[in-house]
C-alpha cells in the first residue's frame, strides 16, 4: 500500500498578528499531531528563548554557509536578520509521514509556493491595522526603531494574502487555533491527496 506523504503546513502572516503565540497554543494541545520545524535565525535569543527550542541561534556566517550548501528550504532577510528553515528535517519528517507545521514570514511563504505547491497556505490576518500595530508597540520586546520598521513591513505583508489558500483571523488565540485545526483536518480528505491510496488499492497493490 502506498503510504501517504505528511503535509507540509505553511502559517504566515504579518508580523506581530500572533502567529508565534497561536503556533505555541496549537503545540500545547494534546491531540496536536503534526511536527513543528524549528527555525533559524541570526537574531539575537530574547529573554526566556532557548537555543534548539524556539530557534537554533547561528551567526551570519554560518547562517550563509548553510544557504551555500542548500540545507535551507527557504530563507528570508526580515529587519536586518536572517531567518530560514532546515531543509533535512522537513523532508525527513514528510517522508516519514507526519505532517510538518511552519510559522514564517511572508517572503519564505512565497519560496515554498513556488517549490512545494502541494503545500497547505494559511494566512494569520489582523482583525484590523490599528490593532496589529497595538500589538507590535504592546509587545515589548524591541526597541521603537524597530517597532517603526516591523510596522512598515507588516503593511506590505498584508498585500501578500493572495498567495494563500485560506485566511484565519486571530480575533481570539483559541478560535484562530481552532479554524487551523479544521482546515487541516479537512485538507487531509482533499481528493488530491487519497486518490492516490485508493487507486493502488484497487489496483491490488
Ligand atoms: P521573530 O524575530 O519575531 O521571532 O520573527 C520574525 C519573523 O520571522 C516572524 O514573522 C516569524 O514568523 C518569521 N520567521 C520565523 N522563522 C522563520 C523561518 O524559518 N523562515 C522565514 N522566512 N521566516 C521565519
Amino acid at each position: 500500500m502506498i503510504k501517504e506523504r505528511g503535509l507540509l503546513i505553511v502559517l504566515s502572516g504579518p508580523s506581530g498578528v500572533g502567529k508565534g503565540t497561536v503556533r505555541k497554543e496549537l503545540f500545547s494541545q494534546p491531540n496536536t499531531n503534526y511536527e513543528y520545524s524549528i527555525s533559524m535565525t541570526t537574531r539575537n535569543p530574547r529573554e526566556g528563548e532557548i537555543d534548539g527550542v524556539d530557534y537554533f541561534f547561528k551567526k551570519r556566517e554560518e547562517f550563509e554557509a548553510l544557504i551555500e550548501q542548500g540545507g535551507l528550504l527557504e530563507h528570508a532577510e526580515f529587519v536586518g536578520n536572517y531567518y530560514g528553515t532546515p531543509l533535512a528535517y522537513v523532508h525527513e519528517t514528510l517522508d516519514a509521514g507526519r505532517d510538518v507545521f511552519l510559522e514564517i514570514e511572508v517572503q519564505g511563504a512565497a519560496q515554498i509556493r513556488q517549490k512545494a505547491p502541494d503545500a497547505l497556505f494559511i494566512f494569520l490576518a489582523p482583525p484590523s491595522l490599528t490593532e496589529l500595530k497595538d500589538r507590535l508597540v504592546g509587545r515589548g520586546t524591541e526597541t521603537v526603531d524597530v517597532i517603526a520598521k516591523r510596522i512598515a513591513t507588516a503593511s506590505e505583508e498584508l498585500e501578500m494574502m493572495s498567495l494563500y489558500d485560506y485566511v484565519v483571523e486571530n480575533d481570539e488565540v483559541t478560535n484562530a487555533c481552532d479554524r487551523i485545526n479544521a482546515i487541516i483536518k479537512a485538507e487531509h480528505c482533499r481528493r488530491e491527496r487519497v486518490e492516490k491510496r485508493y487507486l493502488s488499492m484497487l489496483k491490488g497493490e
